[in-house]
């Protein structure tokens, strides 16, 4: 795993929490996009070599309206960037992680994603991404 990609957080709404971030930050987001597949919109901030992503529900059955109603607003997810995600996969699995999706998927923010089940990681849901075009 090469560094923190990103820190993703679940927020009820998308619009005020932009705003909540742009002030804390002192930047307003570099991109905003809908992963229609994933039921999710996102907005993207940097901070120097680190990212926010925050993440909005956009129907009720979106992992993101799940995750608020269980747990409230807060960290949802920790991202990781790797240089080659199947074999990262194939890695953690024999390490006995569970692997939410085995075949990449593409996510936000011009990424190939894979989770890993919280359960395996003590309650956090953990992203790995690979930049698609790298
Ligand atoms: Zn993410």
């Amino acid at each position: 795993m090469d560094k923190i990609e990103h820190i993703g957080i679940a927020v009820k709404n998308l619009e005020e929490a932009n705003k909540i971030y742009t002030s804390l930050l002192g930047a307003s987001p570099y991109k905003t996009e809908t992963v229609a597949s994933e039921g999710v919109s996102t907005s993207f901030f940097k901070c120097g070599q680190s990212k926010i992503e925050l993440l909005e529900a956009t129907n009720a059955d979106s992992p993101i309206a799940k995750f608020i109603e269980k747990r409230g607003e807060g960290i949802h997810h920790l991202a990781f960037s790797v240089a080659n995600i199947e074999e990262e996969v194939a890695r953690l699995k024999t390490e006995g992680f569970q692997v939410l999706n085995e075949t990449p998927k593409k996510g936000a923010d011009g990424k190939l994603v894979v989770f890993l089940h919280p359960k395996s990681a003590h309650g956090v849901l953990i992203e790995l991404c690979q930049d698609i075009n790298s």
